[in-house]
């Protein structure tokens, strides 16, 4: 922030969300409430700063997070404060405070707002950055972890963005790490001089999170795996979780090597995974955490949760539309038989007139042919006419993107499609 002649900047890693993209931002966060309303959480309001001390026991003492992100301060009545860098210590906080443990039922919670953490900026990454989360505290049912997981999941659906990956893994309970780590720095030890700075600070610490390092990753080809130390009880969890996901047709991976950020986990541990902003990839993520109510305070409840960040779902919606909307032409004429390409000449230089960028064959290839043709040139419709619609005035419109077709009257044609242009103008070619 400088206060020079040039006025105020925002701070380094904050953004302004203008009104270009609060629509987005509002798509996001309506998606988000209402699939809520769907599965049954509801919303939770927590202050943005919590005692300190809160995130040190609920996020842990060797995590990055709390190592080197935080923001903290002291007030003005000596205390220590957070900003808070995460959800969930906040939401358990609340829950045990306001005892929502009373239920038989688990309290299901969700909550939308941002975190702070001090993070080296880059794309995709803030100071301030916002989550939406669900936590599910009172239930070690591997059904609810499947729910959690097909409620993100379903998230990213709705909002458009169909690449996203599903990745899974199971960190066992502190017993089963605890061995886990023996075998892990059995392996690590003899590579320890070759690995990058932050792994071998890791390995004294945290040796699990060494095998998430993008820098060493090839380095680990050998590595033992966590699936292999799961005892029986950890074992049947994870196997019940997956059963639950492929009830559901959630396709999801497991990823062995999965640990996550954040060190209250216990059984699963998922995250969602998408192309697209510069080198990151994780955007969002979460997982069973039946150790954490205890640790703060409160009852032996489990938990399970998770968080998405907002700005990497806007981002990637972003460029879902930019990506649409380098169709390089609007449309392609296809036409089979003598009439129908006769009317071509004509309709093709309607199309043209109305400002429309559109082309048609001209090797008198095959209808399919001509179907690829617009595919390949990118076309954001192909409009295809035989004799048959000809003659009853009509002409197939198909949108290239999602293959959905329906029949317009001939002469509708150019309205037609000026009114679809008008009601997503950011489809519209260059
Ligand atoms: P985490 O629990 O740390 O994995 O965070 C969950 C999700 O929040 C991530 O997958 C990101 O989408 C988002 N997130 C975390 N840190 C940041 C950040 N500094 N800037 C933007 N988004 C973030």
């Amino acid at each position: 922030m400088r206060g020079d002649a040039m006025g105020f900047q925002r701070p380094p890693g904050t953004q302004d969300i203008l009104p270009g993209s609060a629509g987005d931002w509002q798509l996001v966060e309506a998606t988000a409430r209402e699939l809520c309303r769907r599965f049954n959480y509801r919303e939770i309001r927590t202050p943005i700063f919590e005692a300190t001390e809160l995130f040190r026991r609920g996020v842990g003492e060797t995590t990055d997070i709390v190592e080197k992100e935080m923001y903290t301060f002291e007030d003005r009545g000596g205390r220590s404060i957070t900003l808070r860098p995460e959800g969930t210590a906040g939401v358990v906080r609340a829950y045990v405070e306001n005892k929502l443990y009373g239920e038989p039922d688990p309290a299901k919670l969700y909550y939308i707002g941002p975190m702070f953490r001090y993070e080296r900026a880059q794309a995709g990454r803030y100071r301030q950055f916002h989550q939406f989360g669900v936590e599910a505290i009172g239930s070690a049912d591997p059904a609810l972890d499947a729910e959690v997981i097909a409620l993100g999941w379903m998230f990213y659906r709705e909002i458009g963005l169909e690449g996203v990956r599903v990745e899974i893994n199971s960190v066992g309970t502190p017993a089963v790490r605890a061995a886990f780590r023996g075998r892990l720095l059995e392996f690590l030890e003899p590579l320890k001089d070759r690995l990058c700075e932050d792994c071998r600070k890791r390995m004294e610490r945290n040796p699990l999170r060494v095998l998430d390092c993008k820098v060493d990753q090839d380095k680990f080809g050998g590595a033992p795996s966590i699936l292999d130390s799961l005892d029986g009880e950890c074992r049947e969890h994870f196997e019940a979780v997956q059963g639950h996901l492929q009830a559901m047709d959630i396709p999801f991976t497991i990823n062995p090597r999965l640990v996550r950020g954040l060190d209250y986990y216990t059984h699963t541990a998922f995250e969602y995974k998408a192309e697209g902003i510069g080198a990151i990839d994780a955007i969002g993520g979460g997982g069973r955490y039946n150790g954490l109510v205890r640790e703060i305070g409160g009852p032996d409840q489990p938990g399970v949760g998770l968080g998405i960040g907002l700005e990497r779902t806007v981002l990637l919606l972003q460029k879902l539309r930019q990506d649409a909307s380098r169709a390089a032409l609007d449309v392609y004429l296809v036409s089979q038989g003598e009439a129908a390409e006769r009317e071509t000449v004509r309709l093709l230089h309607r199309l043209r007139q109305a400002g429309f960028k559109a082309d048609r064959d001209y090797a008198r290839r095959s209808m399919k042919a001509q179907l690829k043709a617009a595919d390949r040139l990118k076309a954001r419709y192909a409009a295809i006419l035989g004799d048959d619609e000809l003659s009853r005035g009509e002409i197939a419109l198909k949108e290239m993107a999602s293959g959905e077709q329906r029949t317009v009257r001939l002469e509708e044609l150019v309205h037609h499609l000026t009114e679809l242009d008008r009601s997503h103008p950011e489809t519209r070619t260059e």
